[in-house]
C-alpha cells in the first residue's frame, strides 16, 4: 500500500533520545520498518521544540537537529515525488521565529514545508490550545511570509481565537497536520465543526491523529475509535480533505496501534467500513494531490 502522514517526530524522539538512529530503532517509526511497509511512502518528519526555552535556544536546537537529520541522508522532498520514499519536513513551533521575520527564509533554504504557529502555549506567533489570546501583530506578518515563502500554515494546537485570526488573514489553503474532530472527542487539541468546515471551504487538509487522548475518553480500541473520527468527517463531506497525521514518536498509541507496521491494518479497516476509494484518499491521494498542487 501507499501512505502518506503529515506529521510525526520521530528525529526529535531519536534526537533527543541521546541520538538513536533514524534508520533502525525500537520507536514507533524507522526507516528500515517504513520502507518495508509500503510501496510508496511520503513521511513529514517535524522538528519539534519545547514551549519552555527562549525563540534563539530554539532556534539553536532546530539547527542542531536539522544537522542530526542531515546524517542520514534522506531523499527530503522539495517539489517533486520522484522517489517511492520522500521525507517532508516541517517545523512544530513557531517559537524558534523569535521576533525576526528573515528566519522564515532560513526555513524557506531548508526546505520547510509547513510550520505548526505554536506548540500548546504562548509564543511571538500567537497562542496554542492551553493559552489564551489570538495571533499577534508579528503573527500577522509571519502568516504574510509564510504565504509569499510558499510555506504550508499548520493550524493545529492553535486556540479557537488564534484559528479565527489566521482564518481573517489566510490567503493560501492551511492545514491541521494532527488534529482529529472534537464532536467525537472533546479534546481541546481536537477541531469543532465549524473549524473542520473552514479548513474544507479554504481546500486545506486534516491529518488524523493516532494518539489515544485525541481518539476517546479512556481508549481501549484505538482502530475503533478511529473509525468513529472518520465516519463523522465523511459525515462532514470531508472526503477530499481527510488525511492521516499520525503523530507517531511524539505521543501515546493506542494498543492496537503500536507502530507504523499498523497501518496497512488501520487501511483495512477503513476499506472494510468506508470502501476502498475512500481508504486511498485518507491514506494517500489526498495529501499526495495537496502538495502537488502547492509546491510543484
Ligand atoms: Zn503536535
Amino acid at each position: 500500500m501507499n501512505f502518506f502522514d503529515l506529521h510525526c517526530d520521530t528525529i526529535s524522539k531519536c534526537f533527543f533520545k541521546r541520538k538513536k538512529s533514524m534508520l533502525k530503532n525500537k520507536y514507533h517509526i524507522d526507516i528500515e520498518r517504513g520502507k518495508f511497509t509500503f510501496e510508496k511512502w511520503f513521511q513529514t518528519f517535524a522538528f519539534w521544540m519545547p514551549d519552555t526555552i527562549n525563540s534563539d535556544k530554539a532556534y539553536d536546537l532546530f539547527l542542531k537537529q536539522y544537522k542530526y537529520m542531515e546524517k542520514f541522508e534522506l531523499p527530503i522532498y522539495s517539489k517533486s515525488f520522484d522517489s517511492d520514499f520522500k521525507a517532508i519536513l516541517m517545523v512544530e513551533g513557531g517559537l524558534l521565529l523569535g521576533k525576526d521575520i528573515s528566519r522564515v527564509d532560513e526555513l524557506k533554504n531548508k526546505n520547510i514545508k509547513m510550520l505548526t504557529l505554536t506548540w500548546n502555549n504562548e509564543n511571538t506567533i500567537a497562542s496554542g490550545a492551553l493559552a489564551n489570546g489570538g495571533l499577534k501583530p508579528f503573527g500577522k506578518q509571519v502568516v504574510r511570509e509564510l504565504e509569499k515563502k510558499n510555506i504550508v500554515v499548520d493550524v493545529s494546537h492553535l486556540n479557537e481565537e488564534s484559528f479565527w485570526d489566521v482564518v481573517k488573514i489566510a490567503k493560501k489553503p492551511f492545514v491541521a497536520t494532527h488534529s482529529n474532530a472534537y464532536n467525537v472527542c472533546g479534546h481541546v487539541r481536537n477541531l469543532k465543526a465549524d473549524q473542520i468546515r473552514e479548513i474544507k471551504n479554504v481546500d486545506g487538509i486534516i491529518g488524523l491523529n493516532f494518539y489515544k487522548l485525541f481518539l476517546e475518553d479512556n481508549c481501549r480500541n484505538g482502530i475503533d475509535a478511529l473509525m468513529k473520527h472518520i465516519d463523522y468527517f465523511l459525515k462532514q463531506d470531508c472526503e477530499d480533505v481527510l488525511s492521516v497525521g499520525s503523530d507517531f514518536d511524539g505521543a501515546d498509541m493506542p494498543d492496537d496501534i503500536k507502530d507504523i507496521t499498523c497501518v496497512p491494518k488501520i487501511k483495512q479497516h477503513i476499506s472494510k467500513c468506508f470502501g476502498e476509494d475512500i481508504a486511498n484518499k485518507i491514506m494517500f491521494e489526498n495529501a499526495k494531490r495537496f502538495f502537488e498542487k502547492t509546491f510543484n
